[in-house]
């Protein structure tokens, strides 16, 4: 396996970089820079320039709207990407239930859906926790009763992001209660409209809004919606999962909050303990970067326990960048900047803190990085796998 970046490859990324410049909106790249979750508004139209493009989806298989890249191609990509502050797209509907609906979809949900997630006119949350269903997810409650031609959905689901801008929920529900808890489980598709769907905001420890409560209450979803057959959605969860936590490792936003962090370090990073802490994150990254590659180049991607080793590690040193910055601000990154509106309020004047802009959102975002070591699977269960598929324990 050559790691090495040739004349090709680097002459792609100058070739994306280029793109990039002249594409995205500078006021969107701005509010980008700050650190806080990206508007609605923002991901759609910044998707829909990729979509025109054909880049919306790289990683998707051709056939369903993705690119032919390599995979160093598409990691060059995401690095340039984040190096620029252009939005995140709407991870939920292009890395997560995408890749199920076109892996285990029929044909119309294939032909209904992917067009609208590759364009983001669909905006979709992930309904898996429950109060009582997190770590233990095969003990989710919410139930799917069959009625005719409808599944009757009753119960609540909990940490929903961004539930309160997407129009679909991929959801997990009970359609067997007799079963074993694995096997009574099916993986549905929710119209976030439809009667009986209602969102209760929580507001995180960074005073921003991106998670939620879902109540359901005789919630009327047509069986057409079911994705797979009945009762076998814990294995497409699986699938999902798998790939959420080996996207988890998100080593191209560490980089780039890294760069931006050296760029404004000025005299803080000649200090030796400093200097110590920024050059053993820089090394870390740096393997961790590695540890990507391989899996991006190794044959069918991440695997279970391997995923489970980017994801913990990635998560850990997301929190690490993000408090180093905060660290290397000094006073000015002790204000939080609350995004209240739920996204991205820093556009306006009094949301601003006295400082330099580049300090704007630092601590928000050291704050919310807190949830990197818990969502997509905590870190204990993660070492849980580990311990169990890799050592052997
Ligand atoms: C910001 C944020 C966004 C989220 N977004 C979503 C979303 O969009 N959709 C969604 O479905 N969910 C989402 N989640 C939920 C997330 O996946 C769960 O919080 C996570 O799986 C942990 O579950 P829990 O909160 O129920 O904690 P629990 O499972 O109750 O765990 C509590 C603590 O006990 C530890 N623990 C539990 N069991 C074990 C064990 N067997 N061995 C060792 N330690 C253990 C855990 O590691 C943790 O430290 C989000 C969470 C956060 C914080």
């Amino acid at each position: 396996m050559d790691f090495v970046i040739g004349a090709d490859d680097l002459a792609f990324r100058r070739d994306m970089r280029a793109w990039i410049g002249a594409t995205l909106p500078s006021e969107i790249a701005t509010r980008g820079r700050r650190g806080f979750h990206a508007t609605r508004s923002d991901v759609e139209s910044w998707t829909r320039r990729l979509n025109a493009k054909g880049w919306a989806a790289p990683a998707w298989p051709e056939a369903h709207g993705g690119t032919n890249w390599t995979p160093l191609q598409r990691y060059l990509f995401q690095l340039e990407l984040r190096a620029a502050a252009a939005p995140v797209q709407d991870q939920s509907a292009m890395e997560l239930v995408g890749p199920v609906i076109y892996t285990f979809g029929d044909e119309v949900q294939k032909r209904v859906h992917l067009p609208r997630i590759l364009n983001a006119d669909t905006f979709w949350c992930q309904g898996f926790s429950e109060p009582n269903a997190g770590s233990d997810l095969a003990s989710l409650r919410t139930r799917a009763v069959l009625d005719g031609d409808h599944y009757v959905v009753n119960g609540q689901k909990t940490w929903t992001s961004d539930a309160q801008r997407a129009d679909m929920m991929f959801a997990l529900v009970r359609t067997d209660a007799e079963a074993r808890p694995q096997a009574g489980i099916s993986f549905l598709l929710i119209d976030m409209k439809s009667p009986g769907v209602r969102v209760r905001p929580i507001y995180s420890i960074d005073e921003g809004h991106s998670v939620n409560e879902v109540f359901f209450d005789d919630v009327r979803v047509p069986t057409e919606n079911i994705v797979g057959e009945p009762n076998k959605g814990w294995s497409y969860a699986k699938f999902l999962l798998t790939n959420e936590r080996a996207m988890s490792a998100e080593t191209a936003h560490t980089r780039a909050d890294l760069l931006q962090l050296k760029g404004f370090a000025g005299e803080k990073a000649c200090e030796p303990l400093f200097c110590a802490k920024l050059s053993k994150l820089e090394v870390d990254l740096m393997a961790l970067e590695f540890a990507v590659l391989r899996v991006l180049h190794a044959e069918g991607g991440a695997q279970d326990a391997v995923a489970s080793v980017l994801k913990l590690r990635g998560a850990e040193l997301r929190q690490r960048v993000a408090e180093l910055g905060v660290e290397a601000l000094g006073n000015v990154g002790l204000a939080v900047n609350p995004d209240p509106t739920g996204h991205d309020a820093t556009d306006h004047p009094a949301a601003r803190p006295p400082g330099p802009d580049h300090a704007v959102g630092w601590l928000a975002r050291s704050m919310f990085r807190r949830a990197t070591t818990i969502y997509g699977g905590s870190n204990e269960i993660q070492r849980n796998i580990i311990a169990k598929a890799v050592l052997s324990l």
